[in-house]
């Protein structure tokens, strides 16, 4: 039986970093992966797809209502569904690809199967052949990740009844589409498919969508997807779906209880995730579950057994790709003795529908629930002249500036580049620079960037010479 210093089971962000990391620092390391593609979620079937599709409908879309503007004639522009999807899957073949490589390189042995634990000490990872592979390791780390979660009375059927991942590779474009949820994966899901013509409905049940960020951002998301054609529900609970063979219908109830129903080509389900414990056999360890399935662990991500750490979305908290890279360093980093501190206040949500939407930090709705004097530095984007020169004019930056001693305490944007802007405001928070300090730095001219610069002038108590 093979011995390890360490065994990773799931190749996602999390795994594949903590893999890497591992054998950079000198430990003889594995790697599990069920499938035969190293990634994960995020690569295969989650941040990298749905990037390749948002930026192709996104050039779609500017060809179709912005290029005459730009004084750019085009024939009649048309869709090509098959080019759309071979593009995102040579997008994502790119990246496993890299990974292959880098696992590689770092000497990693790398077993394909699903692992699960015998006991604290020893893994057997099956193959999909039925091969089974018995191995030990001094230290192991979870980072199996997660599986989108339904509602009661909807079933997921992956045929007409659907998750991200089927969205993400339909035989033909849908003509309607039912989304149920109005987070993350709703909207950018809804900016896709809108762009490219299909009829696109969410149904959400909170009274705002993007409900977790600031509620100013989500209220302007609205608005710009609904100008785009966005049909969007609030404040709906949908209570049964049915997969009607060429359709599907939903059945969902106002606050009122008023009943309504909606059919569409294919329903997509976006109602969140769960933490992926499935034929990983903890119940042959110590390891313990919370009541919503994440995996618990200490402030050191280790589980009740010493030496067996979990990490990224099997845990809980941000289901985010960066969270389970952090986790991933963190992890192998202190195992060889290097201290590094996670700031979960610090991770940054970010939404790559178009405009963007990022944040980091508190929310005006935390601050004030919290009690908490904040001041108020914002700035639209409308005012800035590299946006009217893009023509990307929809938008603001609104930082949230602690009173006493003008530190951020949060930062959201929805605006062009938002996703790239937020880096900035992350640093700053992170390293508890102040707002004042934010503002004395050079910008350079014309950039979007500077709409985050007249934020923190204005948060300090200046005056924007920009407005
Ligand atoms: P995962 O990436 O889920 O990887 C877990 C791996 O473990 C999987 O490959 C699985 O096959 C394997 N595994 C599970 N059990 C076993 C077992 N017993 N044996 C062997 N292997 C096993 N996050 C962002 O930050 N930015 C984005 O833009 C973004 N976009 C997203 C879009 C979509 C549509 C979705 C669904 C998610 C998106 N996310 C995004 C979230 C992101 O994908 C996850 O937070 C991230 O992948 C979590 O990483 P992880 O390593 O914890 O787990
Ligand atoms: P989410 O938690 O972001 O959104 C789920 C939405 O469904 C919420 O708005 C919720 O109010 C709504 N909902 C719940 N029950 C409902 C019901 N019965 N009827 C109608 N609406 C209901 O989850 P998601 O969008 O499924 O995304 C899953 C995870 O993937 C998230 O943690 C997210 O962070 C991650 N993700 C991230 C990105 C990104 O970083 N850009 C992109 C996609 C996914």
């Amino acid at each position: 039986m093979e011995q390890y210093d360490l065994a990773v089971i799931g190749s996602g962000p999390g795994g594949y970093v903590a893999a890497i990391r591992a054998a950079q620092l000198g430990y003889k390391t594995a790697l599990i992966e069920k499938y035969a593609t190293l990634g994960g979620t995020c690569t295969n079937v989650g941040c990298i797809p749905t990037k390749a599709l948002l930026d192709s409908t996104h050039h779609y879309h500017d060809a179709l209502h912005k290029f005459s503007t730009h004084g750019i004639e085009t024939g009649p522009v048309h869709l090509n569904f098959t080019q759309l999807n071979k593009r995102k899957n040579e997008v994502v073949l790119k990246n496993t690809q890299g990974l292959d490589y880098l696992i590689k390189k770092n000497k990693i042995t790398r077993i394909q199967g699903t692992g699960s634990f015998k006991d604290n000490a020893t893994l057997q990872v099956t193959g999909n052949d039925g091969t089974i592979t018995t191995l030990k390791a001094t230290k192991y780390i979870i980072a199996t990740g997660s599986k989108p979660a339904t509602i009661p009375g909807v079933t997921i059927d992956k045929k007409r009844i659907i998750t991200s991942t089927e969205a993400l590779s339909l035989p033909a474009q849908p003509k309607t589409l039912v989304i149920i949820g109005g987070g993350v994966i709703g909207v950018e899901m809804a900016a896709v498919f809108s762009r490219i013509g299909t009829t696109v409905t969410i149904l959400e049940y909170a009274d705002q969508i993007i409900p977790t960020m600031d509620r100013e951002l989500g209220s302007t998301l609205k608005k710009i997807l609904e100008k785009e054609g966005v049909n969007i529900h609030l404040q709906q609970a949908v209570y049964k779906a049915e997969n009607l063979g060429e359709s599907a219908k939903v059945w969902y109830k106002n606050k009122a209880g008023e009943e309504q129903e909606v059919s569409a080509d294919y329903v997509l389900v976006a109602v969140g995730r769960k933490p992926y414990v499935q034929g990983l056999g903890l119940e042959n360890t110590g390891v313990k579950l919370s009541p919503a399935g994440t995996i618990l662990t200490n402030k050191d991500l280790e589980t009740a057994v010493p030496g067996i750490f979990a990490i990224g979305d099997v845990i809980g908290g941000a289901m985010l790709a960066h969270k389970a890279e952090e986790e991933a360093m963190y992890v192998v980093e202190k195992m060889h003795g290097h201290a590094h501190q996670i700031k979960y206040d610090c991770i940054p949500g970010v939404v790559y529908t178009w405009p963007e939407v990022a944040s980091v930090g508190a929310t005006e709705e935390e601050l004030r629930h919290d009690g908490i004097p904040y001041r108020v530095g914002k700035f639209p984007f409308s005012a800035n002249a590299r946006a009217r020169a893009g023509m990307d004019t929809d938008g603001f930056v609104k930082v949230l500036i602690d009173t006493k001693y003008g530190e951020i305490l949060g930062a959201h944007v929805i605006g062009a580049r938002a996703a790239d802007l937020i880096a900035q405001a992350i640093a700053g928070k992170t390293f508890e620079i102040t707002a004042d300090e934010m503002s004395k730095a050079f910008y350079p001219h014309p950039t979007y960037a500077e709409v985050m610069k007249e934020a923190y002038v204005i948060g300090s108590g200046r005056p924007s010479v920009n407005i």
